[in-house]
């Protein structure tokens, strides 16, 4: 009989992965251990949610309870693994020890903060990273009791994605963010400023190419003041400034990490014996997209070596699809910087071809109605993880 397996973490990585591992095998003992409500829910529903009107209990598909008697393990929620010994294959969670048989660390990514909060602006001052957080968001706009007011700081896909999805929803959305353009990692600047136009044409505010000075309060207000002078005045803000992955207790653990993530190699071993990685936690031989498609690749991959078959992973050339529907944006980023972005089309509907010195495509990005060649121009890029 296999030894008994624990899984850390239910985000879609941690609960992906036992799905697929009960399609290959039904009685493995599988505990599955979570700091959350250990809802079974997709996190990229979390920014679509004030467009559709769907309360938090609508975006969670299952709960706990219903997650371990459908797929037979332990579940053990608002439960964090403070440390691990990797010699005695045991978990410290407070003053309890845990021993594992073999452990995926699949503990995702964890919201950056890149100044001080005051205490003051407790409840007001947000990110929204799962389901918890996602209520106390939501409970936070309901108590307003009218449209909110709104200051999201960072442009990336995730300020983006609540900016469109808040505006949609009836709320007054100020997008804040230190670059010039949108989605400054997905996009060449010429696509992130027509994404920019599609925004302010909506109503929406825009403060570009200014940093945050500070945040304080007036009353129930919440004041950004920004680098630029000036400052915008909200109910709430948002921040949006990057997820960086949770890889502390690993390290603590002595296993090999990097800014981007827990090292593993193409079967998500980490550098422990009996001790694998998956997720937006994991860099998959030097790569860590942190997406739902390569998180789905790994726990496929990670299913079937669990079960006896040893499987490596493989990234195709998928690109990523922003959920903006005041401008649709698709994008392949490319892995290092491209000789010249090859730009064409007209007002917002363009595309943008990366390409190597020698004339390669190596990524691209696509708005508005572009976005129908994201197929075909996807079979023609390279891999992720080839
Ligand atoms: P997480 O969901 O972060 O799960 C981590 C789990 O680990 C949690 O259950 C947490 O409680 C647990 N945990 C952490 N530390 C401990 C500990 N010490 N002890 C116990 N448990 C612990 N990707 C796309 O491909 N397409 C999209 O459209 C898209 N939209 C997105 C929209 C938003 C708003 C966000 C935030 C992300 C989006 N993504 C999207 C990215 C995608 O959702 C993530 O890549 C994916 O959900 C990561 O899953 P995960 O299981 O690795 O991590």
């Amino acid at each position: 009989m296999s030894a008994p397996l624990t899984i850390l973490g239910s985000g879609m990585a941690g609960l992906g992965l036992l799905r697929q591992l009960r399609a290959l095998d039904k009685e493995r003992s599988v505990t599955l251990i979570t700091a959350d409500s250990g809802d079974d829910y997709s996190k990229p529903l979390l920014s679509t949610g004030f467009t559709k009107g769907l309360p938090p209990e609508r975006l969670a598909a299952r709960d706990a309870l219903a997650v371990a008697e459908s797929l037979n393990a332990v579940v053990r929620i608002q439960t964090r693994v403070d440390a691990i010994d990797t010699d005695s294959r045991t978990l410290h969670i407070g003053e309890e020890r845990l021993t594992y048989g073999e452990l995926v660390l699949a503990t995702g990514a964890a919201p950056t903060t890149p100044f001080d909060i005051p205490k003051s602006l407790a409840g007001r001052v947000m990110t929204v990273n799962d389901l918890d957080d996602y209520r106390a968001f939501h409970a936070a706009i309901g108590a307003l009791g009218r449209p909110a007011r709104v200051a999201i700081i960072g442009a990336g896909l995730v300020g983006c994605e609540f900016a469109n999805d808040l505006l949609a929803g009836g709320h007054r959305v100020t997008l804040i963010a230190p670059e010039a353009a949108p989605l400054p990692r997905l996009l060449p600047e010429p696509l992130g400023r027509v994404l920019g136009e599609a925004f302010r044409e909506s109503g929406m505010g825009l403060s570009l190419s200014t940093g945050v000075a500070g945040l304080g309060d007036q009353g129930s207000d919440v004041i950004v003041d920004l680098d630029s002078g000036g400052s915008v005045v909200a109910d709430l803000v948002l921040l949006a400034t990057g997820l960086r992955p949770r890889t502390a207790l690993a390290e603590r653990a002595g296993l090999e990490v990097s800014p981007a993530g827990i090292q593993t190699d193409r079967q998500m071993a980490t550098s422990a014996p009996g001790v694998f990685a998956l997720g937006d936690v994991a860099c998959v031989e030097g790569v860590n997209a942190m997406y739902v498609q390569p998180l789905q690749a790994g726990a496929k991959a990670l299913a079937k070596t669990l079960a006896g078959t040893p499987t490596s992973v493989r990234y195709g050339p998928w690109p990523v699809l922003v959920k903006t529907p005041l401008l649709p944006v698709v994008s392949l980023p490319p892995p290092y910087p491209p000789a010249r972005w090859r730009i064409e089309g007209n007002a917002w509907d363009l595309t943008a071809l990366a390409e190597a010195e020698d004339g390669r495509l190596i990524g691209f990005a696509l708005t508005g109605s572009c976005v129908r060649r994201k197929v075909e121009l996807a079979r023609a890029a390279p891999a992720l993880l080839g």
